[in-house]
């Protein structure tokens, strides 16, 4: 199985640390608003790597922070009139409901920045102690120049950095020791959070937390640390001088970046008015056609995302539902006996695509060739199931599908549709729990509908609801 490691600019054939298992840390949001379809890329992505390890029969021990203190949150909170707690918190679950509709598996871990902040005070500490990092007037900084390896990641030379660091410096950064030091630990300002520490009173810089919190989580030393390409530098370079300077080994064996995704061929932001946050999406399609649109491509290569691509992707996702269906359609008809000699004959020809599957997926997770070899399977199903074949024929090919659109997560069993009257019934339901001060229960009516694509809108003519 290769990676391509962004530290060694090749694919490395994969070999862990410790044997069938997988310490993997995926640096997560900011949580400061609805998540945008650029930050669910290397959500699809890395959930798709750890389903293919897992596939693969590897133990994943799976870590994702979410970075809940940062000026955007508290900037946020100020509009808003209350707190980065609060913010935070709304976020972190909004965000996970739109992980949920995307299929993304919960992490083994996700850790909050502001429940670490003891580790990180730690971590500096030990950083000071080894002549890595200095204090002036309460913001710590690292020595960036004291670590030999700094921009091995980036590929960046130092001295660059340099001539372009001086002309990037801001005022009040004026007492680092030399241009290239960055923040570890910085003193509050008026109204933010904040917590002890032996500098300041104040919060952690962004870069330890996530040194800080792989370490706690999988330990000095992982298989795998991952997130968007623009993380490489400086948060990654940053990461990387931390931890090893701290630790003193290898921080994590293959790095993995996910290039951008742009709408229309343009940057997506706010200003440019071409920002789509995957709530939006889920408006108007099944956030499996947005996954399997983000995995049609290869997860390095810049995405361009339109409606014309999308309606491609929920076409071709439409084609495998469609055999799916069929297959489960014609096995209920089907005789029970066991399979003809004939059908095993052609059950066992299935195999090259699952081979072919998994040559696409060993290739730095090519899900854009591995989705071609799914087409093909579908194409075999469709010609050869038909109303003659018996019931383990047609599920033995069911399952030969669906243990490869597992490893994509795309789920091709039907979702139980629910009748209008079941609709009704749970909404009186909700509206009796109300109307008895039994929040817990009309809120857990809610989530129950949510799960099953249905929104309820709470409206002054009573409660309305859709379809998603
Ligand atoms: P942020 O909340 O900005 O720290 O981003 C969270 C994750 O989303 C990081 O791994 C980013 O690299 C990634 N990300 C942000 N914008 C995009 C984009 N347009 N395309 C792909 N990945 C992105
Ligand atoms: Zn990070």
């Amino acid at each position: 199985m290769k990676i391509y490691n962004t530290m060694s600019k090749r694919k490395e054939e994969f070999e862990p640390l410790e044997a069938g298992k997988v310490k993997m840390y995926v640096c997560g949001p900011t949580v400061y608003n609805l998540i945008h379809i650029g930050n669910a890329r290397p959500m699809i992505v890395f959930d798709t790597v750890r389903r293919y390890f897992e596939y693969k029969g590897y133990d994943v021990n799976f870590v994702s922070n979410f970075t809940d203190v940062d000026d955007k949150i508290i900037k946020k909170a100020i509009e808003e009139g209350t707190t980065a707690e609060v913010i935070s918190k709304r976020y972190i679950e909004e965000c996970k409901k739109d992980m949920d509709a995307m299929n993304i598996k919960p992490a083994t871990k996700n850790p909050l920045a502001t429940e670490e902040i003891c580790g990180m005070v730690d971590m500096i500490r030990t950083l000071i102690e080894k002549g890595y990092a200095y204090e002036k007037n309460g913001t710590v900084y690292y020595r960036t120049r004291k670590f030999k390896d700094y921009g091995k990641l980036s590929h960046k030379n130092l001295d660059d950095l340099q001539s372009g660091g001086r002309t990037l410096l801001v005022t009040g950064e004026d007492e680092k020791e030399d241009p290239l030091d960055f923040v570890l630990w910085k003193p509050k300002k008026e109204g933010e959070p904040a917590w002890e520490s032996p500098w300041s009173e104040g919060r952690p810089g962004w870069h330890i937390e996530c040194s800080e919190m792989s370490k706690k989580y999988l330990g000095e030393q992982i298989d795998i640390h991952a997130g968007g390409e623009d993380l490489i530098f400086p948060h990654h370079e940053n990461e990387i001088a931390q931890s090893e300077a701290a630790n003193g080994k290898e921080f994590a064996r293959y790095w993995m970046h996910n290039g951008f995704l742009n709408i229309d061929n343009r940057k997506m932001s706010k200003s440019l008015g071409n920002f789509f946050t995957v709530r939006e999406i889920s408006e108007k399609y099944d956030l499996q056609v947005l996954r399997f649109f983000m995995l049609s491509a290869h997860y390095r290569s810049p995405l361009n995302f339109s409606a014309e691509l999308m309606e491609a992707a929920k076409n071709g996702l439409e084609r495998i539902l469609t055999a799916a269906d069929n297959l489960k359609f014609l096995a209920g008809s089907a005789s029970a006996e066991s399979m003809t000699e004939e059908e095993k004959d052609l059950y066992g020809k299935t195999q090259e695509y699952a081979d072919s599957f998994e040559r696409a997926m060993d290739d730095d997770f090519n899900t854009a060739d591995a989705i071609a070899a799914v087409f093909e399977l579908v194409k075999y199903i469709n010609t050869t199931a038909d109303g003659t074949r018996t019931k383990e024929y047609l599920d033995s090919l069911y399952g030969r599908l669906q243990s490869l659109t597992d490893v994509l997560g795309i789920i091709i069993e039907k979702k139980e549709e629910m009748l209008d009257e079941e609709i009704e019934e749970l909404i009186e339901k909700r509206q009796a729990a109300r109307k008895d001060k039994n929040f817990a229960l009309a809120d857990q009516i809610r989530d129950e509908l949510l799960a099953k694509g249905i929104i309820l809108e709470d409206t002054r003519e009573g409660v309305k609801w859709k379809k998603a």
